[in-house]
């Protein structure tokens, strides 16, 4: 049976700490008020989406619609396609092209997105908008829409979303929380990192009592790829290295364009590069399709390379950010380490 999330025993306690408890309640009231006004609702999510972001962007037009409202949902990739292991998302009808999303919305909702420069394509369209209201998680979110739900504290932007469909006064039904849980557990590396919660498990609980099949999920999310994806991982683990507390490697569209793999199935690389003991950082250089640089990396928790990144023209958390880089591979690694050792200078005076 479908809980009916109006009753109280389903929804997180208010005297518990809520997720996005940091979020004042003025500002969630004028949310509920501003779409209220609104008949048609475009969402945005940031480029080269993860679960986190589409999943939570999904999850709210599923409540919009059922509220009668229209909704157009995208994210502003140049070449716009569904990463592959999120076509099993629910919902996939609501997302257009960046091209056919309205030039100059009344209203903009933008998921997982800690800055405009993460729209892309979308960033004019979102600048255009009358409201822009700003639902994510980044701790580098300095607010850029007219109204922000930012709460650095939860694990996945996903907690917020959970909120804002309640507060809409919408129920979890297994397509929600497919979405929903596809962001949790993204985010939080399979209840891994630690910002995983009692209040991340509590959700999960919410989520996964809908009836969801949670190993088809993490089978879609982790456990598939094109046989093309271990030859080029092969390349990527040919090249790496390991040199004072920081592992790294380089992935070309070459290795790429051999095995006819899109820049999407890259994500798990640095899953397996920062499992390195011996490493504290790890770093995976991604070419994409137009010659720029991805750059993710993670840390230990040692080092903040959310602030090595901002540093960098990109952002992210303490543990897991990225950027993009336009000079060459060498160059890009010769930037990185000068800011990774200020990063390493400003920690061991910490503590
Ligand atoms: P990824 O390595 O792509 O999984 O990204 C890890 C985190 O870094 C993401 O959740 C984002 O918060 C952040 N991030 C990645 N790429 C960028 C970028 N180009 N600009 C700003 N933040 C980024
Ligand atoms: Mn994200
Ligand atoms: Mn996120």
């Amino acid at each position: 049976m479908t809980p009916n999330v109006r009753d109280r025993a389903d929804r997180p306690s208010r005297a518990a700490p809520c997720p996005g408890g940091a979020i004042p309640e003025i500002s969630w009231d004028r949310a509920l008020r501003l779409i209220g006004g609104t008949e048609e609702v475009a969402l945005a999510c940031h480029v080269t989406p993860d679960g986190d972001a589409l999943g939570s962007m999904l999850a709210v037009g599923f409540v919009l619609r059922s509220m009668g409202k229209r909704v157009v949902a995208s994210f502003g990739d140049r070449n716009f396609a569904v990463p592959r292991l999120l076509r099993f998302l629910p919902g996939q009808d609501m997302l257009v092209p960046p091209e056919d999303f309205p030039a100059a919305p009344e209203l903009v909702i933008t998921f997982d997105a800690s800055m405009s420069e993460r729209l892309g394509l979308l960033r004019d369209n979102a600048a255009r908008a009358r409201e822009v209201i700003v639902v994510d998680h980044h701790p580098s979110n300095r607010g850029f829409g007219t109204l922000s739900l930012v709460d650095s504290t939860v694990a996945a932007t996903a907690m917020l979303a959970e909120q804002l469909v309640y507060r809409l006064g919408g129920r979890l039904d297994r397509d929600i929380a497919t979405c929903l849980y596809a962001g949790l557990v993204t985010d939080t590396g399979s209840f891994r990192y630690p910002s995983t919660t009692p209040a991340v498990h509590q959700m999960a609980a919410r989520l996964v009592a809908t009836g969801l099949r949670t190993e088809e999920i993490a089978r879609e999310l982790w456990d598939r790829s094109p046989f093309g994806y271990l030859k080029v991982l092969a390349s990527a683990l040919e090249r790496v290295r390991l040199e004072d507390g920081l592992v790294w490697t380089h992935v070309t569209r070459v290795d790429r364009a051999a095995q006819g793999l899109p820049y999407a199935e890259l994500e798990g690389i640095i899953d397996i590069v920062r499992r390195t003991d011996e490493a504290e950082v790890a770093v995976v250089l991604k070419e994409d399709d137009h010659g720029d640089w991805q750059v993710s990396t993670r840390s230990k928790g040692a080092v903040d390379v959310g602030a090595v990144c901002s540093a960098l023209g990109g952002g992210g958390h303490h543990d897991a950010a990225g950027y993009t880089s336009h000079v060459s591979e060498a160059e890009t690694m010769t930037r990185f380490r000068r800011e990774l050792a200020k990063a390493r200078r400003r920690s061991s005076r910490a503590v």
